[in-house]
């Protein structure tokens, strides 16, 4: 399960006018290195998801460049997007079905993936049959059998309750430690984005522009206490300062 991650990204002045005249992004400029974890913070509708679907190449920039250092892919939707009708199992499996990857060695890899995220003993449960923190742990499972070196999420806890956030947000900070993959996490949570990232990226209003690039010089493990500690707190104010600063409309004439 574990890799090296040989996964970087930079976004290159990438900007982004989608075909019905929607002007998503502007002037962008991020470098995420291999191995580090960055959050992006801002606005709805600013773009996040859009870089997100970028670094994907699931969209093409119509400015600028997106540089990625090679390397499997993950990505985690807000969705866990579970098949209702198969088991725990048997959706975590399914990447590797379609590619064809035979029984035995795609089982291993789902079982490996499933204690992982701490579901083990629930491999025939049906999604119906788990709570939400349980399916978004699947969800997230089902991404870690591809052994991704570079990991995209999606606002994946923005559903679900504080405690089971807090819980998920060790163990995927957890396994960032353990399997050192690359990391882009989209969040609207400053505790989250802190909790989790070497860098927090704040995004302006529509377009998106980057407002502030905000380092998070904080030791791993992230342990719960450090939610409580003043420098975290300190750097979520920064953040926060930031993101206000960021969703004040901007003046006429400061155009896109
Ligand atoms: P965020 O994730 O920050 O909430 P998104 O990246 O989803 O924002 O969207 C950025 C903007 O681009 C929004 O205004 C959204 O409506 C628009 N948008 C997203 N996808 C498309 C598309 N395929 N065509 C046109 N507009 C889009």
């Amino acid at each position: 399960m574990s890799t090296i991650a040989t996964s970087g990204l930079a976004f290159e002045q990438v900007g982004l006018v989608f075909d019905n005249g929607t002007h998503a992004l502007a002037g962008i400029d991020i470098t995420v290195g291999a191995g580090e974890f960055v959050s992006l913070v801002g606005p709805s509708g600013c773009g996040k998801s859009t870089l997100l679907r970028l670094a994907a190449g699931f969209e093409q920039p119509t400015q600028g460049a997106v540089r990625l250092g090679g390397g499997t892919l993950g990505y985690v939707f807000q969705d866990p997007t579970l098949l209702a009708w198969r088991s725990v199992l048997r959706n975590v499996e399914l990447p590797a079905e379609l590619a064809g990857v035979d029984k035995r060695t795609r089982r291993a890899a789902a079982r490996a993936a499933i204690e992982l995220v701490g579901l083990g003993g629930f491999e025939n449960h049906k999604p119906a049959q788990l709570s939400g923190g349980m399916r978004m742990r699947a969800s997230i499972a089902r991404a870690l059998t591809g052994a991704p070196e570079l990991f995209l999420f999606d606002e994946p806890f923005g559903a679900l309750d504080e405690i089971t956030r807090q819980r998920l947000n060790e163990e995927v900070s957890a396994l960032h430690r353990r399997s050192g993959f690359t990391g882009v996490f989209v969040t609207h949570s400053i505790a989250e984005a802190v909790f989790l990232s070497t860098r927090v990226v704040v995004l302006t209003g529509r377009p998106g522009r980057v407002a502030a690039d905000i380092a998070v010089p904080l030791d791993f493990p992230r342990t719960p206490q450090l939610r409580y500690s003043p420098e975290f707190g300190r750097i979520a104010a920064t953040v926060s300062a930031a993101l206000h600063e960021a969703e004040q409309p901007r003046e006429i004439g400061h155009a896109a």
